[in-house]
């Protein structure tokens, strides 16, 4: 992971100044729920789905299990293909090798296809350290490129920025005009990215999946800047995760039908590419294609095998869409480059528990997160698991202040669940209470402490008009009432 995350407590800071932007929220809302529904009807056309989850999670399990094995494979491959492997243990690593081999092919200018990778080891920072020039041409990384941000999503890096922004950031950096055209708006990138498509001596890419028997690098997109990014520049470089291995070409179908579907909901993205070594006499693409494989935490990770299921993602993003708090926060209120609940997982993993030690607790353990997951991450269970790891391992320093109240309000909660009597007191005194702050069945505003506190940034069910057992015994009565006498 790379340098730059946040400091322990700033969690709270982000997630509350998220919770408190209307438009924000109003962004990562419809978004998400929109890329959601898009799963749903995509997996609902493909019969015997579950199958394809299981597949693709003994997939990954298998290639976990013997990773060193297809390492060496891919390594092999690769090479047998003309291309260069090259190993980085740590993101600075990574970064050194990149800005070497920008370096050697005399480049100044590098265009970049996604890479979460990349953006996990801050690869920007270190090339422009280097004084070269890192340009984003992905749509939405080139929009949080121009805003100097993050990508707020795996899949889709400006998902929290509407029309207004966008026409906002172009008008300001890239062309004058203002527009709020969409189809404007992409012909005024598209016009910036091809010329820098023209000038760069090197493109560099992720990797979707790599193929340890045949040692292709395949890279899924709609937009086709990664197809220019890794064919027009003379030098093309790859940085992969070391888990994005798949052993054979034959699992690709698996995965290509899992991936797409899972994260925007298509049938096959736009564009599939598979790149297999440097270009043959008679081909067009670039003359050296560099493969950097990327450890950085992810081989600690492995070794932990209470922990190691984490490494099966294929960076969907569809837990971030299902997640109820990812929705409500967004990605940028995490701290770090992933975020929602795999970012939760996998941030602690890759950069050490003790800088990432809050974003665990990041998550109401719903489970919505595994129902969706093509690998089936258990997601909850390894939540679960890294919190008592940061209990064991990296304490928090001893609350002062409020925790009293709540100390009390837990004790006070506790005596009256082990007392039907005062139980049945308390739920009637809470009806009555709530009559004055319900709108359609949600307490929104409550500005008497605590209820003021909990509700300035997320709503509180109400209680139900009538408790269960008032239901039941009406529901019996009823039921009574319709028997009819059995006649002997
Ligand atoms: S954990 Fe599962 S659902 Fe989330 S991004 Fe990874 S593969 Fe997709």
């Amino acid at each position: 992971m790379g340098e730059t995350g946040i400091h322990s407590g700033e969690i709270h800071e982000l997630a509350h100044k998220a919770m408190t932007d209307v438009r924000l929220q109003e962004a990562y809302r419809s978004s998400t729920l929109r890329l959601y529904t898009h799963r749903l009807h995509a997996i609902a056309e493909v019969p015997g789905f579950e199958k394809l989850r299981e597949r693709g999670q003994d997939v990954k399990h298998e290639v976990l299990e013997h990773l060193d094995v297809y390492l060496e494979q891919f390594e092999s491959s690769v090479e047998r293909n003309r291309g260069q492997v090259h190993w980085a243990s740590t993101g600075r690593e990574a970064c050194e090798i990149v800005c070497e081999i920008v370096r050697r092919a005399q480049a100044r200018e590098v265009v970049k296809a996604k890479t979460m990778v990349g953006e996990e080891i801050d690869l920007n920072q270190a090339l422009e350290s280097a004084g070269i020039l890192g340009v984003e041409t992905d749509l939405g990384e080139f929009i949080v490129q121009l805003a100097h941000e993050r990508p707020a999503h795996i899949v889709a890096p400006a998902i929290h920025k509407t029309r207004t922004d966008v026409a906002d950031l172009f008008a300001a950096h890239v062309n004058p005009q203002r527009t709020e055209v969409p189809e404007h708006l992409t012909a005024i990138a598209r016009q910036t990215l091809r010329q820098a498509f023209a000038r760069a001596g090197v493109g560099l890419s992720g990797a979707n999946f790599a193929v340890a028997e045949t040692g292709t690098i395949v890279v899924i997109e709609n937009e086709g800047n990664i197809r220019f990014s890794t064919t027009a520049p003379r030098v093309h470089i790859a940085l992969v995760g070391v888990e994005k291995l798949v052993p054979r070409m034959e699992d690709l179908a698996v995965f290509l039908r899992l991936l797409a579907r899972s994260a925007t909901g298509q049938k096959l993205t736009s564009y599939t590419s598979l790149l297999t070594g440097p270009r043959r006499a008679g081909e067009d693409g670039p003359d050296e294609m560099h493969v950097v494989l990327v450890d950085n935490g992810r081989i600690r990770a492995l070794a932990d095998e209470g922990m190691r299921e984490a490494l099966c993602c294929i960076r969907c993003g569809a837990c971030l869409n299902a997640c109820p708090v990812y929705r409500k926060i967004g990605g940028h209120a995490y701290g770090w480059v992933y975020g929602g609940p795999i970012g939760a997982i996998i941030t602690p993993l890759f950069a050490g528990l003790e800088p990432a030690r809050e974003l665990p607790f990041a998550s109401s353990l719903c489970g919505a997160c595994r129902d969706v997951c093509p690998v089936k991450i258990n997601i909850p269970d390894l939540l679960l698991r890294l919190r008592a790891k940061v209990q064991q391992e990296s304490p928090a320093p001893k609350p002062k202040g409020s925790p009293v109240t709540e100390r009390m309000a837990m004790r006070l909660w506790a005596w009256i669940m082990k007392r039907p009597l005062a139980y049945t007191l308390a739920a009637h005194l809470a009806r009555f209470g709530q009559r004055f702050l319900v709108e359609e069945a949600w307490i929104k505003r409550a500005s008497m402490y605590p209820l003021g506190r909990w509700t300035e940034g997320r709503d509180l069910p109400a209680l139900a008009p009538k408790s269960f057992r008032q239901k039941f015994k009406e529901i019996s009565k009823g039921v009574g009432a319709d028997r009819q006498p059995i006649s002997s």
